[in-house]
């Protein structure tokens, strides 16, 4: 097998996705801990200020308890290079969350024992229908009482509509939980709060039938536990991996991510069976991960990740060849070869110089205004990665600048803050104003939140009379023109330049459309 083959097919690229508050930043932790990319002090006693510490960056994050950007962490575990891509678990970030997921392989869902499928959960696994993406599925908070295992299962088939495969089984739960049994090696490993870190550090019974387990759990729990794994595996499916890769059935695993406890048979069976790097669509065709000429597309944009060095940091997920730091490569958008200088990787809040990266990696590149999201680069052939939407705002408001002498910091933020694709910055066409446009209303209180602390600029934001936003395209130019003309009050110019139909009303918008039958409407703009 070449290097190029080697190393892509021991790359594992993925997300964890849940509802707020299922344990996804604990899960992060552990498994970072499992990959020595953070030091075990601190963290596996879970301390609150310690918590946020490795994946989050912004003090709104720890103030408010909630993850706002994503970041990107890689480790190597077992011989296999994971790569962790992590997601706003914020119900207002679903638009960075989606775009994530366009960049991994699999994902990661965790469930809380007691809540069972939440709404979250509910929408992203609609998002990873899309794609067909592989999922396993982590049932959290085992050391508390939850609804049955068995219950749960059932609930997962029925809302997700994706098959279970459980393949660890609790013994017991809250007070009584005693442990899981692997139901592929058959091996029982017993929860120890306190230890559980590693297999050296637990206690392994090759089988239920080890004398030792009698003995730890007592003989009326180990009569319950046979009951209940015989009607288990009559009524719940075992695990088929090509069911698995196709999106069809999730395997299932229940722990507890605070106590480390079924977090590695988690991994180990994650890093065995996940998928590596796959191939990905373009305009012209698709790209194998195999082919040795480097491309990749940028799903996410970040203003400011250090606030030392004010930079902006474009990531791009490799899709094919190998990146060598220095490299050229032709940015399909703008149809220039651009130096890919000092690309960053990502080893938790860590940023390191990365000399090579292969598909499946993500790596930072800087940002100086000219990359967009959705941007395409490739060697040699001119490529151009599809499926990365932006989506249009529902929520609109105009900044208002307390202090009159900062509209220039004012518009560089918005413009800069507005390239990571959570929030869009419009310009309208007849005025002055600046309209931000999001999906959710945190995400005006991040953005001002941001402006002052990055930019040094006190704004707020007021209501505005705009109901939603389409992008609006022409093959006529004369057709576009007239239609420029009658509608300047309601066009304005996005932060790339394009021009967006401001509707002050649903019913406006429907008559802009009626009266304007060859300008096409567009709900998203497909980046690139
Ligand atoms: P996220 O919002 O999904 O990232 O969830 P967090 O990882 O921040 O966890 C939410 C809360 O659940 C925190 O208070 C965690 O300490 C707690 N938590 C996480 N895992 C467990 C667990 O296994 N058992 C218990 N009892 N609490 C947990």
């Amino acid at each position: 097998m070449s290097e190029h083959l080697r190393e892509t097919r021991r790359r594992r690229t993925f997300a964890i996705v849940s509802h707020p508050d299922a344990g996804k930043t604990t899960l992060t932790e552990k498994l970072l801990l499992f990959g020595g990319a953070i030091q075990m002090a601190g963290s596996v006693k879970g301390r609150k200020a310690a918590r946020h510490a490795t994946s989050d960056w912004m003090a709104l994050e720890k103030e408010r308890g909630i993850s706002v950007t994503s970041s990107v962490m890689q480790f190597p575990y077992e011989g296999r290079i994971v790569n962790l891509l992590d997601t706003p678990g914020h119900a207002d970030f679903g638009e960075d969350t989606y775009r994530v997921l366009t960049a991994v392989d699999s994902a990661l869902m965790v469930i809380d024992v007691a809540k069972g499928v939440e709404e979250r959960t509910i929408k992203l696994m609609e998002v990873c229908r899309l794609r067909d993406t592989p999922i396993m599925s982590f049932i959290n908070k085992l050391d508390r009482e939850g609804k049955e295992p068995i219950d749960l299962l059932d609930e997962v088939e029925r809302v997700l509509g994706i098959q279970c495969a459980p393949v660890t089984w609790p013994i017991g739960m809250g007070s009584r939980l005693k442990g899981v049994v692997h139901l592929i090696t058959g091996e029982v490993h017993l929860y120890e709060p306190g230890r559980n870190f590693t297999r050296q550090d637990s206690t392994i019974f090759a089988s239920i039938d080890d004398p030792g387990l009698e003995a730890r759990i007592g003989a009326n729990m180990l009569a319950d536990l046979r009951d209940e794994l015989e009607l288990v595996q009559g009524a719940s499916h075992p695990f088929d991996k090509d069911a698995y890769l196709a999106g069809r059935q999730t395997p299932v695993f229940f722990g507890s991510a605070v106590n480390n406890f079924g977090v590695q048979l988690l991994l180990d069976f994650f890093v065995e069976h996940a998928p590596s790097p796959k191939p990905r669509a373009t305009t012209t065709r698709e790209v194998s991960p195999d082919e040795e000429t480097f491309s990749g597309f940028v799903f996410k944009i970040q203003a400011n990740m250090d606030p030392q060095h004010r930079d902006r940091v474009a990531f791009l997920r490799v899709c094919s060849g190998r990146f060598d730091a220095g490299m050229k490569a032709l940015q399909t958008r703008i149809g220039k070869e651009v130096k890919l200088a000092n690309a960053l990787t990502f080893m938790a809040s860590d940023r390191e110089i990365v000399e090579t990266a292969y598909p499946g990696d993500v790596i930072g590149i800087h940002n100086h205004g000219t990359i967009s999201i959705g941007d395409s680069f490739s060697v040699g052939e001119a490529l151009n990665f599809t499926g990365i939407p932006n989506f249009a705002p529902e929520l609109f408001r105009r900044a208002r600048l307390r202090d009159p002498l900062k509209l220039k910091q004012l518009q560089k933020g918005l413009a800069q803050l507005s390239e990571e694709g959570a929030t869009q910055f419009f310009r309208p066409l007849m005025s002055n104003d600046l309209i931000l446009g999001a999906v959710g209303t945190l995400q005006f209180d991040v953005v001002a939140y941001r402006l002052k602390d990055e930019y040094g600029v006190d704004a707020s934001f007021d209501q505005v009379q705009i109901a939603t936003a389409r992008w609006v395209h022409c093959d006529d130019a004369k057709k576009l023109e007239e239609f420029r003309e009658k509608n300047a009050m309601n066009l304005a110019l996005d932060a790339a330049g394009e021009l967006v139909y401001l509707a002050p009303s649903r019913v406006n918008l429907q008559l802009a459309q009626e009266r304007a039958p060859a300008v096409r409407f567009s709900a998203t703009r497909e980046h690139a």
